[in-house]
């Protein structure tokens, strides 16, 4: 069995990164979400082992000291990472797999699985991701200017990535996520491997 493909997906917050990618995620059985870590409270209606692996932070270090991460970082003043055995074992078996992170972590993969995908999901202006965390109105106007910074340095990161999707329209960016996803398992390195006893027959 030939190994799964690593996607790695990152985003400013607002970007609809999360809602898109549980679309894709319930269309695409083949592919897999990553569940992280991270030291930060769940949020309500977040269940541990499902969204995230809630740890506290001397549990988080010591995943750090045993190497148990694939990738982490600090984000927002929470520590966030990737088990790598997790990864790994899906990836083993077939699947494919999906990482839901920051910049920074993105880049460590990136060094890591030199084979792995890079997208990143951009808001369609700036205004309008504005539009869309000014829209969270329980939070007070420097919680939002502090979010707004936060997804400008998010952003500026792009040019790190293989793609880059717009979510302007929930449907296209659907669409474009779906087809980078069956595009990349089309791929001639990839289908040497799974299409062997086609291809070998044509040599
Ligand atoms: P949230 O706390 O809102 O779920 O996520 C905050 C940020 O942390 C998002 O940008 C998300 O992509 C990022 N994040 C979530 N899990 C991980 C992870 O395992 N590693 C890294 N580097 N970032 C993560």
């Amino acid at each position: 069995m030939d190994d799964g493909i690593l996607f790695i997906v990152s985003a400013p917050s607002g970007a609809g990164k999360t809602s898109l990618l549980k679309t894709l995620l319930a269309r695409d059985p083949a592919l897999s979400l990553s569940v992280s870590c991270t030291t930060r409270q769940a949020r309500a209606g977040e269940r541990n082992g499902v969204h995230y692996h809630f740890l506290d932070r001397d549990q988080f270090h010591n995943e750090i000291a045993q190497n148990a991460f694939l990738e982490h970082a600090e984000v927002f003043g929470n520590f966030y990472g990737t088990r790598e055995a997790d990864v790994r074992a899906h990836l083993e078996s077939g699947r494919d797999v999906v990482l839901e992170i920051d910049w920074q972590g993105a880049r460590q993969v990136g060094e890591r699985f030199s084979d792995s995908v890079g997208i990143f999901i951009l808001p369609p202006s700036i205004a309008e991701l504005e539009q869309r965390l000014l829209g969270r109105a329980t939070d007070s106007e420097s919680v939002i200017a502090q979010r707004m910074t936060q997804a400008r340095n998010e952003m500026t990161h792009y040019g790190e990535y293989d793609y880059l999707v717009v979510n302007d329209r929930f449907e296209t960016a659907l669409d474009a996520l779906s087809a980078i996803v069956m595009a990349e398992r089309q791929r001639l390195g990839r289908q040497r491997l799974r299409l062997a006893h086609l291809l070998n027959q044509l040599d």
